[in-house]
């Protein structure tokens, strides 16, 4: 029985914040509903290949939460579902609640028969479109729940190839979506994040110059799962990158882009200066930055690879890149340091590109609080927590922490009159 709230506590989102919160809460006695608008949980992070400040794999943290969830009743997980409207009232909130189709049900086992079958191709979105994938797919190798989804709208008319190859009669292709309306006594908003878009980048070379990639790609392309088995490749050619610039604040604490700091772009690049230099001792690495921000115990890493041979800090801000000869690119920077605009090449260049809330697109229907960045705020009296990087950017540490706030805050917020 719920001991602690009336009704449920609605945590939306489950990044790595919105699970550990959903967690917690139910751990003190709550019930919980936990909603993902995507086939499987743990957001971002899971896109990763290592994260700081150990260097570890992602997927070990998550699936100690997933063996977590496994065990507690109180959690009703939906996946593939989005909130399509939201009502306070008096006692808490009403929340109407969509679910996709589900075409694979959970008899699936996750064989893999239906994916080595099916014809149709789709852009891989766990390696965000870096490769191709089948319309019928585990959404990727750590994904929970293991159940199969299916991408409907690429099935070409009067296939059903995987249907007749499944033996566990798992795939419905004429499965219909679910609405329902449930209500909560509390809402913890774990919405997370995406990258900046690359594109926008124009004076960078983001989207037009091949060999510019985003700090979000390089994740991918090092995992053993990514769309390059884990090989750091330059786009243009397939070949291993000689000379690799991290180009920091790319789009970041700019008017003109993100006026604010995300706070792990730092981080992240160091962290990929040492993939790059663990896979291509040969390879020289330059890290362009105007600040160098290493909080905590993150400070280990930065002094790790400043100390690395052939890693150099430049304290520079680049204003324009452009082709070079051949495949090559041109950077054009202020050496503050040596108080000059100097001219350099590289042939692969990582854009440190920063965090914009989930918040900004509208796609959660509710009255949140806001501030001039589209983080979202607290509003007790609304009983609306909000957690992780919905609330500020940062770095997982602090998502777990922020997530144990919540969780408490959510329960405090329930129980107000
Ligand atoms: C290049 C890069 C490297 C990084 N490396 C590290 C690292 O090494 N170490 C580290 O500590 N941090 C790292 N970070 C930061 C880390 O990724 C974030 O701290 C983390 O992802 C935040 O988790 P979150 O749960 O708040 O958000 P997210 O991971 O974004 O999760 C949010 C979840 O909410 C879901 N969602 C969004 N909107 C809705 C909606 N309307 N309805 C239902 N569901 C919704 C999303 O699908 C997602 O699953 C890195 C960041 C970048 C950019
Ligand atoms: S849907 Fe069927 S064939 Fe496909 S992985 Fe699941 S059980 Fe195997
Ligand atoms: S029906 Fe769709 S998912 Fe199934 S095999 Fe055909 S193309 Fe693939």
């Amino acid at each position: 029985m719920n001991t602690m709230t009336k009704q449920p506590i609605l945590v939306v989102g489950a990044g790595i914040t919105g699970v550990s919160a959903a967690l917690e809460a139910a751990e003190t006695g709550c019930d919980v509903i936990l909603v993902e608008r995507e086939p499987a949980i743990g957001g971002r992070v899971l896109r990763n290949h290592n994260y700081f400040p150990k260097l570890c794999p992602p997927a070990c943290g998550m699936e100690i939460n997933t063996r977590r969830l496994e065990r507690n009743s109180r959690v009703r997980v939906l996946t593939n579902t989005r909130v399509t409207e939201a009502n306070a009232g008096a006692d808490g909130w009403s929340v109407k609640l969509a679910s996709a189709p589900a075409y694979v049900n959970d008899r699936c086992t996750g064989c893999g028969e239906c994916a080595k079958v099916c014809p149709a191709k789709v852009p891989d979105p766990h390696n965000l479109g870096m490769n191709e994938t089948t319309a019928i797919r585990s959404p990727h190798v750590d994904a929970w729940p293991t159940t199969y989804t299916l991408d409907r709208s690429a099935c070409p008319a009067d296939c059903k190839a995987c249907v007749e190859a499944c033996k566990y009669e798992a795939i419905d292709l004429n499965a219909s979506a679910k609405d329902e309306t449930v209500s909560a006594s509390s809402v913890v908003v774990a919405t997370g994040w995406h990258p900046y878009p690359l594109e926008k980048l124009t004076e960078l070379g983001g989207g037009e110059l091949k060999n510019v990639i985003a700090n979000v790609n390089m994740e991918r392309m090092v995992a053993p799962t990514g769309p390059t088995e884990g090989k750091i490749l330059k786009p243009s050619n397939g070949e291993p990158p000689k000379k690799v610039a991290f180009v920091q604040c790319a789009g970041s604490r700019d008017v003109n882009h993100l006026p604010y700091c995300s706070a792990v772009c730092c981080l992240a690049s160091l962290k990929q200066a040492i993939y790059v230099r663990e896979q291509l001792p040969e390879a020289e690495v330059t890290i362009y930055y105007i600040d160098r921000r290493a909080p905590g115990r993150n400070e280990d890493v930065l002094t790790r690879v400043a100390e690395m041979d052939g890693v150099k800090l430049v304290k520079g801000k680049v204003g324009k890149i452009e082709q070079g000869q051949g495949d090559g690119l041109k950077l054009r920077l202020e050496d503050v340091e040596a108080g000059q605009i100097v001219e350099t090449e590289a042939d692969m260049v990582v854009l440190a590109t920063g965090m914009v809330s989930n918040l900004v697109n509208g796609d959660l229907p509710m009255n949140l609080t806001k501030d001039e960045d589209n983080f979202g705020l607290d509003s007790l009296e609304q009983k609306v927590i909000v957690a992780g990087v919905a609330r500020r950017p940062e770095d997982v540490a602090a998502c777990v922490r922020d997530a144990t706030g919540a969780a408490a805050k959510s329960v405090i917020a329930a129980r107000r009159a």
